[in-house]
């Protein structure tokens, strides 16, 4: 008997026949950050995330409103990754029979903090009761007119663009594995791995002014979701390990965690920054945008002929990746 942890994530996708299927005229599916839906005037980006206690997130290291808050960015995230406009968000939330009402009530704060924040309307959902926490968020977005940013929209010769500073996520999430806490830096790490900032405004203008070609939002890791864009377009990912931004901060919890931050911010995941591609034509238009949003953005790489993802080191020559993203089974 063929078990799903056999089959990984992409596996169980492709045997339920989710790829490939034929959608009418207009329709985007599965294999993107958000499927689209065609509508008169502006298309809409639709996509569901889930948050399971003890596979996702643990009680004892996360505060409900946090994981609130969470819960609403993930999905903000996704719509950023297509360049889509927060429209709604739905909340199917199954919570165990004797957990306080105080941690809903927090959890829902949280929620409706982030969903306030990018102007997204709380909109539904369901509630029902279960073992352990099992929360499932749909996020609806507006196209607006905007061409959707996709994984498969890479071209030969594109720069590889990098939001933010990967890995601080991963290094917070080790740093509360091993009970570590105190000082900045750590905080830092922290915040940014319980209350993410999607990239909502970064998108939105990536997709505008038609800067990108393909972008995706980084969850399971950098080299991980580059690999995705890479396989989605048909063409090979160089990144240059030493262009990626690597914060003082995410330097210092590797240290005291005893952890490589190369390899948290290659492939720690859980970054929600923005990974995309442009013409070398853009580059001024791109870095412009990033001051103007206060927000870091690195040329990482080029997109070539060919497949796969390579890692370059400082010397041009390749390296062998020790860990390669988040695998969900
Ligand atoms: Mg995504």
């Amino acid at each position: 008997m063929r078990k799903i942890k056999d089959l990984g994530e992409f596996g169980l996708l492709r045997e339920l026949g989710l790829f490939g299927q034929k959608l009418p005229e207009g329709w985007i599916g599965p294999g993107d950050d958000c499927a689209i839906a065609p509508k008169s005037g502006g298309n809409l980006a639709i996509t569901t995330d889930l948050l399971i206690e003890d596979i996702h997130f643990r009680l004892s290291t996360t505060g409900p409103r946090d994981l609130g808050w969470k819960a609403a960015a993930v999905n903000l995230s996704d719509l950023a990754s297509m360049g889509a406009r927060p429209l709604a968000l739905t909340v199917g939330a199954a919570l165990p029979k004797n957990l306080p009402f105080e941690w809903a009530e927090e959890f829902y704060k949280g929620l409706r903090e982030c969903a306030d924040r990018f102007d997204c309307v709380l909109a539904g959902g369901d509630t029902s009761s279960a073992e352990k926490i099992c929360l499932s968020v749909t996020a609806l977005g507006d196209m607006e007119g905007r061409r959707p940013l996709l994984r498969s929209g890479a071209r030969e010769n594109d720069d590889l663009w990098l939001s933010g500073e990967p890995g601080e996520s991963a290094a917070g999430l080790l740093l509360l594995e091993k009970g570590l806490s105190g000082g900045k830096a750590l905080e830092k790490c922290l915040r940014r791995h319980l209350c993410p900032e999607p990239r909502v405004e970064l998108g939105l203008l990536l997709a505008e002014r038609r800067l990108a070609n393909s972008a995706i939002d980084v969850s399971d890791g950098v080299l991980a979701d580059a690999g995705h864009i890479s396989e989605r377009s048909g063409l090979k990912v160089l990144v240059e390990a030493g262009k990626i931004p690597m914060s003082r901060e995410l330097c210092a919890c590797a240290a005291k965690s005893g952890a490589d931050p190369f390899e948290l911010a290659l492939g720690g995941g859980e970054d929600y920054e923005l990974l995309f591609t442009a013409p070398p034509k853009n580059r001024e238009a791109i870095l412009e945008i990033g001051k103007g949003l206060g927000l870091g953005v690195a040329m990482v790489g080029k997109v070539e002929k060919g497949s796969g993802v390579s890692l370059l080191g400082e010397d041009g020559r390749e390296m062998e990746p020790k860990r390669s993203g988040w695998s969900h089974f």
